[in-house]
């Protein structure tokens, strides 16, 4: 197993007193080379769990507890040096807009170079030509002309400028690489394209892969596995080809098919999913769908259901048996 996460809980505190349980009991494990999509309404925890398995948390949010391990060692006590040395080669984060990822006073090939520096493996030396030359590799895997190297991040398209943030996160060449909406604020065009690219990246180049996006068809297209979250829990989880409607699924992910525009349908309805999620400051002990839920039956205002095997997958619903029982 790549990475193995196991009862991560994640907090922000905003302020004295506050708490907000952005992501709840999270077990997971990701297999070498396997391609996984998150998806979920905005506020579910996605980012957020993206975050904690690239050791990226940053206050106000922090890890309760729980452990991730990446290749067998919990990198959740690494600091400094150490984690420096676990995140070469180890894994990369490539944000929503490539311009957050990059310093607008900097050059595309210095961004590079700071990068290559920063992480050298033992004896390595980058000199400026070498820079170059790695640049120049970079720039074509992202499918860039080498110009681009020597430009600055506004003086690029967002389209260009998500191809050199994912460049720089190719630059180590990571075995995890966690996409967070990578396409979001692009146009459609320009977003099939990108989404095109990560996908042959994937497979040419064989990284283990997470996309977070909380657009059901972009994840369906493009994973092996799909992980479905709901108020900081994963509430399904199964291989992307068998998230098909009309199969066996929590309400919540057969409200989310609803959602979304299938591409293949001659006419497209969008639904929405009535009701707002509810408020992740309080425990829940019931599950945090029912009041949302057509389905719901007297357990669920009770009982929050586990997480257990159903159909292939793993679902967390009291519809199937098994989720009953002691909750974790
Ligand atoms: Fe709906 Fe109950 Fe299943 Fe929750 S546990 S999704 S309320 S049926
Ligand atoms: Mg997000």
């Amino acid at each position: 197993m790549l990475l193995e996460a196991s009862g991560v809980n994640v907090v922000y505190q905003p302020g004295r007193g506050e708490r907000i349980w952005a992501v709840r009991d999270v077990d997971l494990s990701l297999r070498e080379g396997e391609f996984v999509g998150i998806v979920g309404e905005s506020g579910c925890g996605k980012s957020t769990l993206g975050f904690a398995l690239t050791q990226m948390l940053r206050p106000p949010a922090v890890l309760d507890s729980g452990m991730i391990a990446f290749r067998g060692t919990d990198i959740t006590s690494l600091k400094g040096d150490e984690l420096r040395r676990q995140r070469r080669r180890g894994f990369a984060l490539v944000l929503q807009s490539g311009m957050n990822a990059l310093n607008p006073v900097r050059s595309i090939e210095r961004h590079i170079g700071d990068l290559l520096k920063a992480h050298p493996l033992p004896g390595e030396h980058w000199s400026g030509e070498a820079i170059r030359s790695r640049g120049r590799e970079l720039m074509s895997m992202v499918e860039l002309d080498a110009s681009v190297l020597s430009r600055f991040p506004h003086e690029l398209s967002g389209g260009m400028r998500q191809r050199a943030a994912i460049a720089l996160a190719l630059a180590l060449e990571p075995e995890l690489i966690v996409f967070d909406e990578p396409t979001t604020a692009l146009d459609v065009i320009v977003q099939a394209a990108l989404m095109d690219m990560i996908k042959g990246l994937q497979r040419s180049r064989g990284f283990t892969a997470v996309l977070i996006s909380h657009d059901m068809s972009v994840v369906l297209d493009a994973t092996d596995r799909t992980i479905v979250m709901y108020a900081g829990r994963i509430v399904e989880d199964r291989r992307s080809v068998d998230m098909v409607p009309d199969r066996i699924h929590h309400p919540y992910t057969e409200a989310l098919f609803g959602c979304y525009a299938d591409p293949r349908a001659d006419e497209v309805v969008l639904l929405d999913i009535p009701g707002t999620p509810p408020d992740l400051s309080l425990a829940d002990h019931d599950c945090s769908f029912a009041p949302r839920c057509t389905l719901a039956i007297d357990i669920c205002l009770r009982e929050r259901p586990r997480l257990c095997d159903v159909g292939g997958g793993r679902v967390a619903c009291h519809l199937y048996p098994d989720a009953r029982g002691e909750v974790g």
